[in-house]
């Protein structure tokens, strides 16, 4: 993979290393199935391989030292940006 082609900013928000100096940005996991996990909590598509999340979507619990995440880190859900009424919503089971 000899690629310099790196687009690393976060596919959430947006945030860019250059512009957001204390950002990390973390890689989707390599497994198919934690991976699926990611992409159903962010509620996105995956689209290749150097799409990156920034920390900002992880919760503290799954910060581990140095910046790096737990092997079982799992972003925080998405549920759209509109938070109105949940009337709409049967809770059906
Ligand atoms: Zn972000």
């Amino acid at each position: 993979m000899g690629r310099s082609a790196h687009c690393s900013k976060c596919c959430i928000c947006g945030k860019k290393k250059s512009t957001h100096p204390g950002t990390r940005l973390h890689l989707f996991p390599k497994d198919p199935r934690r991976r699926l996990q990611w992409l159903q909590a962010l509620n996105i598509t995956y689209k290749s391989e150097s799409q990156a999340v920034c920390t900002d979507h992880f919760d503290s619990k799954w910060h581990a030292c140095k910046g790096r995440l737990l092997n079982n880190a799992v972003p925080n859900s998405v549920d759209g940006c509109d938070e109105q009424g949940t009337d709409t919503y049967q809770g059906k089971m």
